[in-house]
């Protein structure tokens, strides 16, 4: 490494303030002591006054500066949960999870009474919740059922740079309601000093600056680019554990398959060095670890050992994690792309931003100075790095958020008040797309299918596989297969030593080469009647916690066919008509073999593969229907199942012509291959 620069960073002065001791509750005590610690704490009685005074403000301060935990709390001590809740938003579920958990502690009181969460697909909050974070997703959907938010009296927009695409909607209904509801205050907060931007969108709101508590980081790069960087941060990990002085590491991956491999790798190579070196505490972060395990990160790391926290994004700005004092960054994180032009989505592994770069940074100078061991060259940073990334509203599939819009009444799109607007070519295809799905008429009116898709908290395309199950009477089905797609790629796993057992448990739930879907379906319906025993998934190399998380949503999704008025029936026997319904919301997402073997999606002609964990991998079949594509080393379908192409014709003849679905030009396919049992 060669060490390049220092950022400057301003010592905090000691600020200690003794308050009288309550006897009953000493972790509340200490709790609130160090709330009293935090930079933002001298500022409360003066942003207490502007919240007063204003409206809309704008807040920046340095991520750990207590803007999540705190604001809300001084709000409710101030006396404005008395007139309404307080919203907190956040782009990600683990940080509104861990956010409330942490709050409702410093307030002790329990989790889901006075301070709650609400994620997708899980409610913590109660009639007593007044303080309640949530996902930007989740505020956006209230304004389904509450279009005034009538029962808020203070929404806070936090963590606005990251400019998730629920967010920058957010800015549009906020900043509109706010003009017929003067009473409601709103706080938009960023840990980025873009806010000159914020302040101009929302009338030149006045912006609230928490100066940071920052110590100098010292930031070191790589003298050559690396081939590897999931190895390059391994070797990294370990010669800060070796050599460097007590302190936590902190590495940013682009995902859970990256934090694994790392995290096995780490112990492994750990447990070869015995007791030479001292305990390195592995901790994982991401959006989809358990509960129960992301509490650990924030616990205080014991004398003599190491942590090394393995996070994702989430550990850029929406997570502060204490005692962080050397920062690996590789460079890299997930990001969605869209192409309009095709409809195609994907999540590809980019070079971060300059932004995120410095952010990442400056995680290592929280509570003291720090290290930043950037897996790039100074030249990388300089010249390859965007100064900020694109937000997520021009890069991805708008056809969620303009269905939304429209239920809320919202017609004329192009007009609609955008911080950035969205390409246009994009705003068409989300039109287009719903229009197919018969969401919309074609004056672009919602219809009824397109009210009742709009209940559910899915992809137009999930939703309106459901509401289309009440056709072919097997609604039943068609939720449970929902649920489970709704998990994503977490139901079976594949311990290294029993590999050729658990592909056979997965084989059998794939019994006459039903597809995927129906796949999935027979796992839930397996389950279920076994009294979904634990005992039956570890026979069967499935994942319990994600089959209860499955019945949750299940749950659920009942509950919201009630809503729509969609009986619950089931047609188990007949697989065609669920693939039918399954059709019907993913006719889109439809593939042909070729002669070659490979695939074709029908429009927009692209080749694709089945993917190799896909019970039709083998069989390839003539026509098939997928729910996902994802990139890897090649485009790969995702859960595939096999389809008539004469179903595209019958189901979406707005979209399909006969000419699309004509069969004359495949007749010399592979042999053995295009026969699948139908
Ligand atoms: P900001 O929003 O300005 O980045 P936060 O309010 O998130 O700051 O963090 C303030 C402090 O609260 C930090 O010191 C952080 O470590 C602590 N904190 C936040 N969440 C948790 C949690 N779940 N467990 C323990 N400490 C937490
Ligand atoms: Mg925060």
């Amino acid at each position: 490494f060669v060490k390049s620069s220092v950022i400057q960073g301003t010592q905090p002065e000691d600020d200690s303030d003794q308050e009288d001791i309550d006897a009953k509750d000493i972790l509340k005590r200490e709790l609130q002591d160090e709330r009293k610690t935090l930079p933002i704490y001298k500022f409360r009685d003066e942003l207490l006054k502007a919240v007063e005074e204003y409206q809309v403000i704008v807040i920046v301060g340095e991520t750990g500066s207590g803007k999540t935990t705190q604001i809300p709390q001084y709000l409710h001590e101030a006396g404005y949960t008395a007139k309404g809740k307080v919203a907190c938003t956040q782009p990600r579920r683990v940080a509104a999870m861990s956010v409330a958990a942490r709050v409702s502690q410093e307030m002790g009181v329990k989790l889901g009474h006075e301070v709650g969460y609400s994620i997708r697909f899980e409610d913590c909050t109660s009639e007593k919740t007044i303080i309640k974070y949530m996902t930007d997703g989740m505020l956006l959907r209230e304004f389904l059922g509450e279009p005034d938010l009538a029962s808020y009296s203070v929404v806070m927009v936090d963590e606005a740079h990251e400019r998730t695409l629920s967010t920058d909607i957010l800015f549009g209904l906020v900043k509109d309601i706010s003009r017929f509801r003067p009473d409601l205050k709103l706080l938009i907060s960023s840990a980025t000093l873009d806010a000159e931007k914020f302040s101009d969108y929302f009338d030149s709101a006045p912006i609230f600056k928490i100066p940071g508590r920052r110590y100098p980081v010292e930031i070191h790069y790589t003298k050559a680019p690396e081939a590897d960087y999931i190895d390059a941060a391994i070797v990294t990990v370990l010669q800060i554990h070796v050599t460097q002085p007590p302190g936590d590491i902190l590495v940013f991956l682009t995902g859970q398959e990256e934090i694994e491999t790392v995290d096995e790798i780490l112990k492994h190579r750990t447990r070869g060095l015995g007791t030479k070196i001292s305990e390195l505490i592995i901790c994982p972060i991401y959006a989809n670890l358990p509960t129960e395990l992301q509490a650990k990160i924030f616990e205080a790391t014991p004398e003599g050992a190491r942590k090394v926290v393995l996070a994702t994004n989430i550990a850029e700005t929406s997570l502060t994690i204490d005692g962080i004092k050397y920062v690996i960054d590789p460079g890299f994180c997930k990001i969605k792309s869209y192409n309009p032009r095709t409809g195609m989505e994907s999540l590809l592994i980019n070079p971060i931003s300059k932004a995120s770069a410095n952010q990442r940074a400056g995680r290592s100078g929280r509570t003291g100075p720090g290290k930043c061991f950037r897996l790039y060259t100074t030249y990388n940073y300089m010249h390859d790095l965007e100064d900020n990334t694109v937000p997520e509203i021009q890069r991805t599939n708008l056809a969620n958020v303009v269905l939304t819009l429209k239920s809320l009444g919202i017609h004329d799109l192009v007009n609609f008040d955008f911080m950035d607007p969205p390409p246009s070519e994009a705003l068409l295809k989300a039109l287009e797309q719903l229009f197919a799905l018969s969401a919309l008429n074609s004056r672009g009116e919602l219809t009824k299918t397109g009210r009742r898709m709009a209940e559910f908290p899915l992809d137009p395309m999930l939703s309106k596989m459901i509401v289309a199950s009440e056709k072919y009477k097997c609604s039943d089905e068609v939720i449970s297969i929902a649920s489970m797609l709704s998990i994503g790629n977490s139901i079976f796993y594949r311990p290294k030593d029993k590999q050729v057992h658990a592909d056979n448990a997965r084989l059998n739930f794939h019994t006459g080469n039903v597809g995927d879907h129906i796949a999935l379906l027979n796992v839930y319906s397996s389950w279920k009647e076994t009294d979904y025993s634990t005992q039956w998934c570890y026979e069967n190399y499935i994942q319990v916690r994600s089959m209860k998380r499955a019945r949750d949503i299940r749950d659920q999704l009942e509950g919201l066919m009630e809503r729509v008025e969609i009986e619950i029936c089931s047609n188990a026997s007949d697989l065609d008509a669920i693939k039918k319904a399954i059709t019907s919301g993913f006719f889109h997402h439809s593939a042909r073999l070729q002669r070659d073997g490979t695939y074709k999606t029908v429009k927009n002609p692209q080749t694709v593969h089945i993917h190799p964990s896909s019970g039709l991998a083998e069989v390839r079949p003539r026509w098939v229907v997928y729910h996902e594509l994802v990139l890897t080393t090649k485009e790969f379908m995702r859960q595939v199942t096999e389809l008539k192409p004469e179903w595209l014709v019958e189901i979406a003849p707005h979209y399909y012509q006969l000419k699309d679905v004509d069969d004359s030009g495949t007749k010399k396919l592979p042999k053995g291959h295009g026969r699948a049992a139908l």
